[in-house]
């Protein structure tokens, strides 16, 4: 652990501070260069831009450009410990916005807890940015943000710790409700977090066909049930289950599935044992799980589960969705990031889960074989294939939902562009 701790804060300060920079797209090297990218060639776009404001996709690098906002409220699982300590989460979210799908970040860390005042802010710097990833805000103010800005603006704003989360969660859902021969419109579904991810979660299973009815919200004080008045918000009071079931035990009894974006160990063994046949859990507190993996498999061998860890099967992890979203949503111009392009996301990842795994995935992982079952419900974050299967699905469904500015004529091209 020593040396891991070592190691990390090397990573970081070395051999420069932090872990990104700008680096110009273009020559400047010889005094034309410098008349073209500043003045006075450079009046010309402005001028290109001021008359059409579209030409900002072709004279800037806006397209490609996202903005990653914190206000370092809800830090991973760290809590509310500020702006500037979420920096290192933010620029490690630029890293993984470039490597997996080339998409550019600058990280904004902002002062401040006023939900108004981050709304302004953000829409303030509309013009920057192709698109917005709103990154480790505190629930519920996290959700008032996200949503006035989607209304507000006119580029696609995502809170990544709501979506992220349940997109490969709906992605995972799909395979393992195929594997067990479980319908979505039949399953009893049990939450426990009805935070940032829990909610979101909750709104896509909804999408992929889940009934209300059978999906049991808890929080850290139980069942959200109609008449609660303690602990509640408008968001929980959309899940309220007209119910008798008031302890997250009594609503895991005879249930399908089990989502948990709570706490370590609050599953129990025998709350296992109280699921339906072939229960599937996706346990995704981090950095431990709601019931540990070991736990889970050793009760039962007929559990298809899933954790936020890299070290056990199926791990469902954010850096399956945004980038790939992100990088969908900015090439086809989206004003918006829609729940169909959502599960549009979830289906592709779904779909990919289901292919054969190439030789070069099984050498990121050092050999090991992949194949579609319990203990491989979604891609591996390393699968190459995952850009173009997830950002074209989620480039047509903007297209398909008149969200798209610049939509893609040439699919073939696009797809290839993507491989390259
Ligand atoms: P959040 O917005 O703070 O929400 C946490 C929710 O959990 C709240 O509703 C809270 O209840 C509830 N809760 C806390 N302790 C509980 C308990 N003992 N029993 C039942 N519910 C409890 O946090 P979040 O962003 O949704 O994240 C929640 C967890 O999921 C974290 O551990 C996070 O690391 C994990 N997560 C994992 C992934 C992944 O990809 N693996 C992605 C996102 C989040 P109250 O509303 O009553 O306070
Ligand atoms: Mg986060």
């Amino acid at each position: 652990m020593e040396r891991f701790k070592k190691d990390v804060l090397n990573y970081h300060c070395t051999p420069v501070a932090g872990k990104i920079q700008v680096m110009p797209t273009k020559p400047c090297q010889t005094a034309d260069d410098l008349s073209m990218a500043y003045t006075p060639g450079v009046a010309l776009p402005v001028q290109e831009i001021a008359a059409d404001p579209s030409t900002a996709r072709l004279h800037t690098s806006r397209q490609n450009l996202v903005a990653v906002i914190s206000n370092g409220t809800a830090i991973l699982g760290l809590g509310n410990l500020g702006a500037l300590a979420s920096k290192p989460v933010m620029e490690g979210k630029g890293v993984l916005f470039k490597r997996f799908a080339d998409v550019d970040v600058f990280d904004i860390e902002l002062n401040t807890e006023d939900p108004k005042k981050l709304i302004d802010i953000v829409k303030i710097m509309e013009p920057t940015f192709g698109g917005v990833n709103l990154e480790d805000i505190k629930a519920p103010e996290c959700f008032e943000i996200e949503e006035t800005l989607i209304d507000i603006c006119n580029i696609p704003v995502f809170h990544d710790d709501q979506h992220g989360t349940a997109i490969i969660c709906a992605a995972g859902l799909v395979n393992a409700l195929e594997i067990t021969g479980k319908k979505a419109e039949e399953i009893k579904v049990v939450f426990n977090g009805a935070g940032a991810a829990g909610i979101s979660c909750a709104k896509l299973f909804i999408s992929l066909g889940v009934k209300y009815e059978n999906l049991a919200m808890c929080d850290s004080r139980g069942v959200i049930y109609k008449g609660r008045a303690k602990g509640m918000n408008k968001y929980k009071e959309i899940f309220a289950l007209d119910t008798d079931l008031r302890t997250l035990e009594d609503a895991m009894k005879g249930s399908d599935v089990f989502i948990g974006v709570s706490q370590k160990d609050v599953v129990t063994r025998e709350m296992l044992l109280s699921m339906a046949k072939d229960p599937i859990v996706f346990a995704m507190a981090n950095p431990d799980p709601e019931i540990s993996y070991a736990l889970a498999t050793a009760t039962r061998d007929d559990v298809i589960m899933a954790t936020g860890r890299s070290d056990f099967p199926n791990q469902i992890n954010n850096v399956l969705g945004f980038p790939y979203i992100f990088r969908g949503a900015l090439d086809v111009g989206a004003t918006k990031i829609s729940e169909g392009m959502k599960l549009a996301a979830a289906k592709a990842l779904a779909a990919l889960a289901k292919e054969p795994v190439p030789q070069v995935v099984k050498d990121a992982y050092n050999g090991r074989e992949f194949s579609f079952g319990k203990n491989y419900i979604v891609p591996k974050p390393f699968d190459p294939r995952v850009i173009e299967w997830e950002s074209v699905a989620v480039a047509k469904a903007a297209i398909e939902e008149g969200l798209a500015t610049n939509p893609i004529k040439d699919w073939d091209a696009y797809a290839s562009s993507l491989r390259a």
